[in-house]
């Protein structure tokens, strides 16, 4: 290996952060919230461990997600309910917020309709900020356990990873055959789950979930859309994944409505503006 002569020269170049965000248009989170206090539950769903389910929220509806006998750790897909071609783009989203997103932050449908799905108005584990491994919570940068790479790493068919639990979700929603439904499946929002980069290696870990029964991640609505999710075979990832080892709980589903005019002049987004040219012609 041969290291150039100006190698801590290049090495201290500051870093550029890759998407400026400042001009992202701004959610109007205190109009949200003035819209949530006086909302009304009107579905729930609770989603049984190593398994998942769908549900429906109409644009301008809230839904929160609990975690309510254990800690757990849940896979969120987001198509819109009625394109499901238009889903959550978890690459983009990271390139936006993050590594991991609370509240103000979005989640983004991909291209090329690139708009946000859904905002997260309530973490109430906002207060975990960034630990001293460097793990947070909420990621972005996992994709969903799958039995793929469960295969590939260990020679193993397991049935109830994340990616199998959505796919069987999405399948029974929607009519869908498997083959049909699951290139539709997507890389997801690991809610609660804890998780960073290690600084020595730069690999992908995981740790035990801060979160606790009656913890929530609640979002708004910003367009009609289709979920699922799954309760992670990992449990609270404290251990291991794609197996029946780790302890698992159930999570819920929430769909909460405003009370009528509460939401004001707000209007969905309009799907992405690009005039889709690509530069030809
Ligand atoms: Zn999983």
């Amino acid at each position: 290996m041969t290291i150039p002569v100006d190698a801590a020269d290049r090495r201290a170049v500051k870093p550029v952060i890759c998407y400026p965000n400042e001009t992202l248009p701004v959610p109007d989170l205190s109009g949200y919230k003035a819209a949530r206090a006086g909302a009304e539950k009107i579905s729930e769903v609770r989603v049984e461990p190593r398994d998942a389910s769908c549900f429906h929220v109409d644009a301008g509806q809230f839904f929160r997600i609990s975690s309510i006998e254990g800690p757990q750790v849940g896979d969120l897909n987001l198509w819109h309910a009625h394109d499901l071609g238009e889903r959550f783009y978890s690459g983009k989203t990271r390139a936006l917020h993050g590594t991991h997103i609370t509240m103000g932050e979005r989640m983004w449908s991909s291209f090329p309709y690139l708009r946000p799905m859904a905002t997260i108005v309530e973490d109430t584990l906002d207060w975990y900020g960034i630990d001293e491994f460097g793990g947070s919570v909420h990621d972005v940068i996992g994709t969903r356990c799958d039995p793929y790479t469960g295969y590939l790493l260990q020679g193993t068919h397991y049935h109830n990873c994340c990616h199998s639990n959505l796919l069987r979700a999405l399948s029974a929603e929607t009519g869908l055959s498997l083959d049909e439904a699951e290139p539709l499946v997507h890389d997801v929002l690991n809610v609660f789950m804890c998780t960073g980069f290690t600084r020595d290696t730069g690999q992908y870990f995981m740790k035990a979930s801060p979160v606790r029964p009656g913890d929530y991640l609640e979002f708004f609505a910003e367009i009609d859309l289709l979920g699922a999710l799954s309760a992670c075979p990992g449990g609270d990832c404290s251990t291991e994944h794609s197996s029946d080892v780790a302890s698992c709980h159930p999570l819920l589903v929430e769909v909460f409505v405003p009370s009528e005019g509460a939401l004001g002049d707000w209007q969905p987004p309009a799907i992405n503006g690009y005039n889709r040219n690509h530069g030809v012609g």
